[in-house]
């Protein structure tokens, strides 16, 4: 039988396990880093993020955990409050600290992350409405209390008088029995800071930051037959460093990269094993051409794949005869 009070990311390789599985209050959040953070999310795998997203909080009080070697914790920004830690590979969100939450409590988003217990407790405010997208929020109840922000110190001591968020936005009375999220943070070891523009919806094309993990998973799984519009610069004549695939050890080449973009050729034009990323970039043929017509336009960065994997040919006509005559390599390749 499945372990009791377990919050998970939804491909399972993340498992936390609570001491105390009773929700201590939940809120609705409306502000824009908690929806730019999950939209860094859904652009490596996640979830879509909501306009206001239900928010519960629980004792920061783990009595254990698996997969944490596959967990990342972030930052949006250097002077960021809240670390959130994610699965490296469903990029669920499945705990979020904040500097306010004083090791006390931790938050999660239910609807981002999977849970096998109850987790749904009426929320006691909604917040930070000026972040809000649309022009009115819907909400539930018309007596629960909003806050704009909680810019003015009116509206914290406001806040903090709803019972009983004081007492779990201050250090812990009773200390934690198992491991807390502070500690799990730190045992996942470094922090990234995503750098990323505050407000920011991340809208496609402005998706220069590809993930080191996401490049990764594409290397191993597709690195043999697929590349990227991106090649080392032109030296000694218009063919040089065509094949120097050094530009992809440097974790600088990420800010370069758009996996927004697809260019599509047809099937590999020569019979040889590829090293990783080596499609597209070597001495030989006419690829050169393409880093000379693509070096400074938007398509500069972009993915690069074979339709048809698997085929040599380097004539369009011939293969397009070949496939054809084998509708199912198509099919196969789709
Ligand atoms: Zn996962
Ligand atoms: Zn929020």
């Amino acid at each position: 039988m499945d372990k009791k009070n377990k919050i998970s990311c939804s491909c399972g390789s993340c498992e936390l396990f609570l001491n105390d599985p009773l929700p201590k209050y939940s809120v609705m959040c409306a502000c824009e880093d908690c929806r730019q953070a999950l939209r860094w999310a859904e652009i490596n795998g996640g979830k879509k993020p909501k306009d206001i997203l239900y928010s519960v909080y629980f004792r920061s009080d783990i009595q254990s955990y698996n997969g944490i070697e596959n967990m990342i914790a972030t930052q949006l920004r250097g002077d960021a409050s809240s670390t959130r830690i994610y699965c490296k590979k469903c990029f669920s969100c499945f705990a979020v600290d904040h500097v306010n939450y004083q090791n006390n409590v931790f938050m999660i988003q239910p609807d981002y992350c999977k849970q096998n217990f109850k987790v749904q407790i009426p929320p006691l405010a909604v917040l930070n409405l000026q972040d809000y997208p649309g022009e009115f929020a819907e909400l539930d109840s018309d007596t629960i209390p909003v806050f704009h922000s909680r810019k003015y110190p009116q509206e914290r001591k406001r806040f903090l008088s709803i019972d009983p968020l004081s007492e779990f936005l201050a250090p812990p009375k009773t200390p934690a029995e198992g491991t807390t999220i502070r500690e799990i943070i730190s045992k996942i070891g470094k922090i990234r800071v995503l750098d990323l523009v505050r407000g920011d919806n991340l809208e496609e094309l402005r998706m220069n930051k590809l993930s080191i993990e996401t490049f990764e998973t594409l290397k191993k799984k597709y690195g043999g037959h697929s590349s990227w519009a991106v090649w080392a610069d032109e030296t000694s004549g218009k063919k040089s460093n065509m094949g120097d695939l050094r530009i992809f050890e440097n974790e600088k080449i990420l800010e370069v990269l758009n996996p927004e973009i697809i260019l599509v050729a047809l099937n590999f034009s020569v019979d040889i094993e590829m090293r990783p990323w080596e499609n597209f970039h070597g001495k030989n043929g006419e690829v050169y051409k393409l880093r000379y017509a693509l070096k400074n336009t938007p398509l500069w960065g972009a993915y690069m794949t074979d339709i048809i994997v698997g085929y040599v040919d380097p004539k369009a006509d011939t293969t397009m005869e070949y496939l054809k005559n084998n509708p199912n390599i198509v099919l196969e390749n789709d």
